[in-house]
């Protein structure tokens, strides 16, 4: 501890992966335990939050806006809470670095002279991926993977999300599924095929994981089938070898093949 009476702890930037405990890292899980106090996402399973047995618990929690925290507010409570305790665990659903909005916390923390540590975390583009049980990437099919959301902040300028997706062999998109429709509807528009294979992978590596397969002009019929889970979208002819009959051939309707199967 400093003696100066301020500026005394650490902050560590943990990610808590897509949701499975067990896929925590055993760095992360040995840092929770030792926090004085733990400030966590919506998206965080309470079991995580259990392992942080010393903390006092914080919920700063970001879906749907709902209870939500303003950011500014986030980072200042960090910088109070580093000044009063040794260890501070700021825990984020996935990886931190991956929309996230770390970079305000960092930057915020840096002002202040407060030291930051950063914990991976796994994110739900790779935990999507598993659940379906394909590689991203593919010798001769796929050599590029791109993260994207086509979502923006209140003040932001525009986002031209969708050029990076025409131009990936597979693309993840986060925090799209509660707008399939007008997603698919862009990217043919801008050109992608309307057959190309889409898959919708709600709750990844939760037990109430749930897999939906498509061509994408069928993505806005597809995404009726989520319940109110995390869910996210993965685009590319890397899936086209999924589905329960010929490797060629997609459903045309939208369906769980895996559940048909
Ligand atoms: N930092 C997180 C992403 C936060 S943005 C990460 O690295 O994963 C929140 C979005 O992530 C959700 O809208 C959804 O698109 C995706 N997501 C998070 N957890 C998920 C899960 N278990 N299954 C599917 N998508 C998930």
């Amino acid at each position: 501890m400093g003696t100066s009476g301020n500026v005394s702890g650490k902050v560590f930037l943990i990610g808590a992966g897509p949701g499975a405990p067990d896929l925590l890292t055993i760095r992360a899980a040995r840092i929770i335990a030792a926090a004085d106090i733990l400030f966590y996402d919506a998206l965080v399973n309470p079991e995580i939050v259990a392992l942080a047995t010393r903390a006092e618990k914080v919920p700063v929690g970001k879906r749907h806006a709902r209870y939500s925290t303003a950011q500014t507010f986030i980072n200042k409570r960090l910088v109070d809470a580093a000044q009063r305790h040794a260890t501070v665990v700021r825990l984020k659903g996935g990886d931190p670095l991956m929309f996230a909005r770390a970079q305000e916390e960092l930057d915020a923390l840096a002002a202040a002279g407060i030291e930051v540590e950063i914990v991976s975390g796994i994110t739900a583009a790779l935990a999507a991926g598993a659940a379906l049980g394909v590689s991203l990437t593919q010798r001769g099919v796929s050599r590029n993977v791109t993260f994207v959301t086509p979502r923006v902040g209140k003040d932001e300028a525009v986002s031209d999300w969708a050029t990076s997706v025409l131009a990936a062999d597979t693309a993840v998109i986060y925090m799209g599924a509660g707008e399939a429709q007008s997603i698919a509807d862009t990217l043919i528009r801008r050109g992608l095929p309307a057959d190309r294979p889409v898959a919708l992978v709600e709750n990844a590596s939760l037990p109430d994981e749930a897999r939906h397969l498509a061509r994408l002009d069928k993505l806005g019929a597809l995404a009726n089938r989520l319940g109110s889970g995390p869910a996210i979208i993965v685009l590319g002819e890397v899936l086209r070898g999924l589905g329960n009959t010929s490797a060629q051939t997609l459903p045309d309707v939208p369906g769980d093949v895996w559940r048909q199967a």
